[in-house]
């Protein structure tokens, strides 16, 4: 018995000591879709085999995995658009194994745009209301999956500015990036939730959101989460829980905009993400 004992406890070691050896737990498999992912983009990790709740690391930061249908777990892992391009490790733990997964970020070379504010609209900062309350509803995580299919596109129109782009006001400093897409259409076009979810946010102008207008926040689930922007009307309350395609607004011009347009923002864990990479596809 002691020396079964001895045993496992070498056997134990020596998978700690490699962990690309599995000798513990044979069955367990780690699967990163990409290993090479744009800044704004995202790792698609996933674990079989597994009868307990992975810890996943990335950046020194640990990400929920998310178990899935098919009981195998998974974590949609974003890259921070203004991470610095080069060679990371994404680390993957259970019980009794353990993986590190070289990854390698590259440059999204995303130009700088400089934006010219109506001089009435300039000035306009966020309120301590909207910056909590869009903060908070972003970094939701439910466990529960809530979407599924393909993601629709949320209106109608040219795509007038894409995520990324470093964003200087007014011939100022390069402050921030933009966080979404911006689609360029008439107001009052009709603003459909790209899929199913439920509403966590419906902030008004009134209620203080002077910087992004009307807001919608859509939870999707498993740590993804969706902002709308600017809206003319919100058609939605909190709470709701939606379809696809679900009208939750229309397009406007409140907040700080320089025409009708509806932004488009996607979370991970409360890292914005290129939303491109979601549209016509599954996750
Ligand atoms: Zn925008």
């Amino acid at each position: 018995m002691r020396a079964i004992s001895l045993l496992l406890f070498i056997l134990a070691a020596i998978t700690l000591r490699y962990p690309e050896a599995q000798a513990y737990d044979e069955t367990l498999q780690v699967d990163v879709r990409e290993s090479e992912r744009q800044q704004g983009q995202f790792f698609n990790v996933s674990v079989t085999g597994s009868s307990g709740q992975p810890t996943l690391w990335f950046m020194e930061r640990s990400f929920a995995m998310f178990r899935q249908p098919d009981s195998s777990w998974r974590a949609l892992v974003p890259v921070e658009n203004l991470t610095n391009p080069g060679s990371y490790a994404i680390l993957v733990r259970t019980a009794s194994f353990e993986q590190k997964i070289p990854v390698r970020v590259t440059p999204n070379n995303r130009k700088i745009q400089h934006i010219r504010l109506d001089p009435t609209k300039k000035g306009i900062r966020a309120t301590e209301t909207e910056k909590t309350r869009i903060k908070t509803a972003l970094q939701i995580q439910t466990h529960e999956k809530l979407h599924s299919g393909v993601f629709l596109r949320p209106a109608p129109g040219r795509v007038s500015s894409l995520f990324g782009l470093k964003r200087s006001y007014n011939g100022g400093p390069v402050t921030s990036y933009h966080k979404g897409i911006d689609i360029s259409a008439p107001q009052g076009t009709p603003v459909r939730s790209t899929a199913a979810g439920r509403v966590v946010l419906a902030g008004t102008v009134a209620e203080g959101f002077h910087l992004h207008g009307n807001t919608v926040v859509i939870d999707h689930g498993q740590g993804l989460t969706a902002i709308y922007m600017h809206l003319h009307t919100i058609a939605v309350k909190e709470e709701q829980i939606i379809d696809k395609g679900v009208v939750i607004g229309t397009v406007g011009h409140t907040g700080i905009s320089t025409a009708p347009h509806l932004h488009w923002g996607t979370y991970l864990y409360g890292t914005s993400v290129d939303p491109l990479l979601f549209l016509g596809r599954e996750y």
